[in-house]
């Protein structure tokens, strides 16, 4: 007999005033009987629409099916055959904007918590078998994979179940990508993708951290070092600014870097090894969910107050709704309809060691309301003549998007990229314009999600293993 509750079961999370002060995880997962008490709401739909609307089209009745009888184990099994990443993906995917999105139970009441499923099974697995994970025997043939995102992952898995040598060049001194310089740990706590990567090295791929791919070796090296094929899934972690003035003051970070900080470099512990900001009044510049994690972030490393400031209204705001919700409930202000013109700095006397560069003071910012719509039917944002005033702040987060960084096409001829600097690919291959370089995820999209990099990733192994066994 199916659920027909129309509200889902909900999720128990730390209360607001309480996680406002620590990194430890937002929301708290279901437990078993709540697992299967939300997978009976489940219809089990012939034509499965929300299959559809996951990017790696999980089989997502038949893993709740799983769970209704209680074979937690046989849903694990069903889910880790479309992806490579179910702990992360119940976590951090837009489920309500892809899979949920599709579920019939929301044509008249909530749709089933898909990702929430997603997430106990990964997680009951993770807690309870002992399954080693598959090794394949070697074929002899070598892939290099640049960059140690959801995309490189994913394809350096799925290359080494099919018996290549894999080895994944990472630029930073951790692997996992933005899942562990960018999320922060309340959001996707680094011990599950850290398991993730583990995973990966018992299957045989070797990792290399502290390697710039076009600095330290060039894509054009790694062929002469043997390896047949280059996978580049280097992501879009190059930060945009707006070009006002005072951007140079100190005090203004890009929402990467203050992440990066504050993730990777530890920035919350007693005695951190990066200087980052300590206390006082924050103000992130943008309305995605880059943004809501840094501003979140900002509130438990100590901020007084932490401002939002997007340049249109509630309605346009593009991070997700429930991510809007839980900072608003810590306290966070959304400062909408609010454009930043200038950031105000002061000269500190007692800091010899450059005059010239001042602190932030304040941001000043001017009101807007919306215009007509653009091309695309979004409403510009319009300044409100003589709206202007200052925010008093001592750290500005500037949070306005990302880019592919250049370095890689700079260094390896014959590489295309388009306008925006995304790497230029075949539609269901992933191959380049360069022979045997493939690429996937951001680094070809631009800022996008972890689902369809993993998604990239998956695609470019199955080309790549196509290629290495098409060649002599
Ligand atoms: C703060 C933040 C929050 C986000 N939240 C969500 C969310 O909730 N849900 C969601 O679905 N998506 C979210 N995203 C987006 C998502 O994380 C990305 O779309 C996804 O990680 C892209 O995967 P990728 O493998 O393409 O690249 P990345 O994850 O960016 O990984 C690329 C890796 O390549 C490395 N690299 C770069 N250049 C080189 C080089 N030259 N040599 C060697 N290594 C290199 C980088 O150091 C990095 O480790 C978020 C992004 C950010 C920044």
């Amino acid at each position: 007999m199916a659920n027909m509750n129309p509200k889902r079961n909900e999720m128990p999370t730390q209360s607001p005033e309480e996680r406002a002060h620590n990194f430890l995880e937002v929301a708290l997962g279901y437990d078993e009987a709540t697992a299967i008490d939300e997978a009976m709401r489940c219809l089990n739909c012939k034509n499965s629409p929300c299959v559809a609307g996951c990017p790696v089209n999980i089989r997502i009745p038949e893993f709740i099916a799983k769970i209704r009888e209680c074979d937690f184990e046989g849903a694990y099994d069903i889910i880790s055959q479309s992806s490579s990443l179910p702990a992360v993906c119940g976590r951090v995917c837009p489920q309500e904007s892809q899979c949920e999105s599709r579920c019939v139970r929301g044509i008249k009441g909530e749709s089933v918590g898909i990702g929430r499923l997603e997430r106990f099974v990964a997680d009951w697995h993770n807690a309870h078998s002992e399954k080693a994970p598959q090794t394949s025997e070697k074929n002899g043939r070598r892939v290099a994979i640049v960059g140690s995102g959801p995309s490189g992952l994913t394809c350096a898995g799925d290359l080494a179940k099919k018996g290549y040598s894999v080895t994944v060049f990472e630029a930073l001194h951790a692997a996992g990508g933005v899942l562990v310089y960018g999320i922060p740990e309340f959001r996707l706590p680094k011990a599950i993708v850290q398991k993730e990567v583990d995973n990966l090295t018992a299957m045989g791929v070797e990792i290399k951290t502290n390697m710039v791919i076009g600095k330290t070796l060039t894509v054009d090296e790694l062929f002469s070092m043997g390896y047949e094929a280059v996978f580049i899934g280097s992501g879009a972690g190059l930060p945009r600014f707006m070009g006002i003035p005072g951007e140079s003051l100190k005090g203004v970070y890009s929402a990467n870097e203050f992440l990066t900080r504050s993730n990777l470099m530890k920035a919350y512990k007693k005695e951190p090894i990066t200087p980052i900001m300590k206390g006082g009044r924050v103000a992130v510049v943008g309305g995605g969910n880059v943004a809501m994690d840094a501003a979140r972030s900002a509130l438990r490393l100590g901020a007084e107050k932490v401002y939002i400031v997007y340049r249109r209204s509630m309605e346009e705001l593009p991070a997700r709704r429930e991510e809007v919700e839980h900072a608003v409930e810590e306290g966070i202000e959304l400062m909408l309809l609010t454009n930043p013109v200038e950031i105000l700095g002061y000269n500190n006397p007692d800091d010899k060691r450059d005059a010239r560069n001042g602190f932030v003071r304040a941001m000043k910012c001017i009101r807007m309301e919306l215009g007509e719509p653009d091309a695309r039917g979004r409403r510009s944002p319009v300044e409100i003549e003589g709206s202007e005033f200052e925010l008093l702040v001592d750290t500005v987060i500037m949070s306005i998007g990302t880019s592919p960084n250049p370095l890689i096409k700079m260094t390896t001829a014959g590489l295309d990229t388009n306008s925006r600097g995304g790497i230029i690919v075949e539609e269901g291959s992933g191959a380049t314009t360069k022979d045997g370089v493939f690429a996937g995820g951001d680094a070809v999209t631009g800022a996008a999600t972890v689902i369809s990099a993993m998604g990239a990733g998956k695609v470019a192994a199955r080309a790549i293993d196509e290629y290495i066994s098409n060649k002599k």
